[in-house]
């Protein structure tokens, strides 16, 4: 009598199962721009997917066959070329086939002498070059932008208390923590701020200038008035591609600031850092490597499949401080599995941890980042294009400057009051999505409602941009005739038409 595992027993009927799979995959990506971007879920999809807990196996097939009817025809949309919502991602097939290698070994990259963890010290040696970090400085891969704000912070703020924050805990401290940021920084930042204990009340949102960069002389003033009232300045956080606009802060600025100040430097370049690897671009993000920290996202303008993300600290042993927090269970060795200079779960929250280095190094050495740096110049380029074309129609206005791949922007109509302009654009955004043909979010930009349009996407052409433009006119003069819950009259007697 065998034993059970969790093995197949048919093994060669599970190598059919995953050649086709891998079929159906590179089919699906293949054909992807001739689906509609999204589609909403139908009710019953979503009831078939409220099943009781399975007590006995299932067929392989079966279960392969229910992901394929009912999973697979509904996706977020972000692999499809004219999906430009939020930040986020197209990832690729090789990307994906690498992460089926990653999963079959499987290891755990908390640490140990093994493959897995050379290949991260890789990834990690090549996005500094990449960024133009020092080669001393550590690093880790974490799951995304959100994290490594999280873990650039979390170094921030011991370094930078005045005390010994992980010893007596920030309520010892005599003085309150602050930290330092414009109004345009990522909700990731003010997580981050509260799960270190700053509190909503230690982070000061410096305003922005009309191109959406931080005010340099407002947080300079405001940090010499918190030392007057008695806090800590711990940090100051620059955008490197603000979430809303784009926007790039001056960031040699804010480091020649931080200096003067002895305050630690943080850069959010979630997106933004990887423009540095378009040679046209990369000014615009220089002083960035002159950060303490900076946290920055591969699954957005690299196209990794999610989750990738990663932090570079430019002071390893505080870095490593920070998070060495470790039990008996764990001890390293001279010898064996257990030896290895490098323990990831060292240098960040987990401790297990997947192999996503894997796909990050086999991306690199597929594609070489030149190619990435083209990409990212052309999203650019395509955004300009997509500003350019908004602001020569009277039906689209530009809300915001767009200097690098994201552009605010909305439907106009003259008889239309700002409130009726703001529901108008609402309808517009879900009638797109549910048009299937692009997707875009939104955002507001000076309180008016805005389509937001972030391109990080190696699918997208420039022509993608006038089926946007069209379909949104079309949808935009349906409203206006037929509008969705209020006649053309109402919207224009509601709005007091100016
Ligand atoms: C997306 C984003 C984040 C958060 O990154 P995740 O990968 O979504 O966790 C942080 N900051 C900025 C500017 C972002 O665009």
């Amino acid at each position: 009598m065998t034993e059970e595992t969790l093995d197949p027993t048919n093994w060669e009927a599970m190598r059919q199962l995953g050649h086709r799979m891998v079929d159906d995959m590179l089919d699906y990506l293949r054909t992807v721009r001739n689906r509609p971007v999204w589609q909403p879920i139908p009710p019953e999809t979503k009831q078939l997917l409220k099943q009781p807990l399975p007590i006995a196996p299932q067929a392989h097939e079966d279960v392969y066959r229910e992901f394929r009817e009912h999973i697979l025809p509904h996706p977020m949309g972000n692999i499809h070329p004219r999906f430009w919502g939020w930040v986020i991602g197209t990832g690729t097939p090789f990307g994906a086939l690498s992460e089926m290698l990653a999963a079959t070994m499987n290891p755990n990259v908390g640490g140990g002498d093994q493959g897995a963890v050379y290949v991260e010290q890789q990834v990690l040696d090549w996005c500094k070059e990449m960024l133009g970090f020092p080669s001393a400085a550590s690093g880790i891969l974490v799951s995304g932008g959100s994290m490594a704000n999280l873990v650039g912070l979390t170094v921030a703020r011991n370094k930078m208390a005045g005390f010994d924050v992980q010893t007596e805990g920030v309520a010892a401290g005599s003085r309150k923590l602050a930290l330092y940021g414009s109004v345009e920084m990522h909700s990731s930042i003010q997580k981050a701020a509260e799960i270190l204990g700053f509190g909503r009340e230690g982070v000061r949102e410096i305003p922005v200038d009309a191109n959406f960069r931080i005010q340099i002389d407002v947080l300079a003033a405001s940090i010499a008035e918190d030392r007057r009232r008695g806090y800590q300045p711990c940090c100051v956080v620059g955008n490197a591609g603000a979430v809303n606009t784009g926007a790039i802060d001056d960031l040699g600025a804010l480091a020649d600031l931080c200096e003067a100040e002895n305050l630690w430097f943080h850069v959010d370049g979630a997106f933004g850092a990887l423009a540095a690897l378009a040679p046209d671009l990369r000014p615009l993000v220089s002083g960035m490597e002159r950060a303490d920290s900076l946290a920055f996202d591969l699954h957005k303008w690299m196209c990794i499949p999610y989750e990738a993300g990663c932090v570079l600290v430019r002071h390893a042993a505080t870095h490593h401080r920070s998070f060495s927090a470790s039990g008996a269970y764990l001890s390293h060795a001279k010898r064996g599995l257990s030896a290895g200079d490098t323990w990831f779960s060292e240098y960040g929250v987990q401790l297990s941890r997947s192999f996503r280095a894997l796909k990050v190094w086999m991306s690199l050495k597929e594609h070489g980042c030149a190619r990435y740096g083209r990409i990212i110049s052309r999203n650019v380029q395509q955004a300009r294009y997509l500003a350019d074309r908004i602001e020569a129609s009277e039906r689209f206005e530009l809300l915001a400057p767009a200097p690098l791949n994201v552009v605010c922007f909305r439907f106009v109509h003259p008889d239309y009051s700002e409130a009726a302009l703001d529901e108008l654009n609402e309808n517009l955004l879900a009638l797109l999505q549910e048009s299937g043909v692009a997707v875009v979010s939104s955002t507001r930009i000076d309180g008016r409602f805005a389509l937001r349009t972030a391109i990080t996407n190696h699918r997208t052409r420039r022509d993608d941009f006038d089926v946007l433009l069209r379909t949104l006119d079309e949808l935009g003069q349906q409203s206006i005739v037929e509008p969705c819950g209020a006649t053309r009259m109402d919207v224009a007697l509601d709005g007091a038409a100016t």
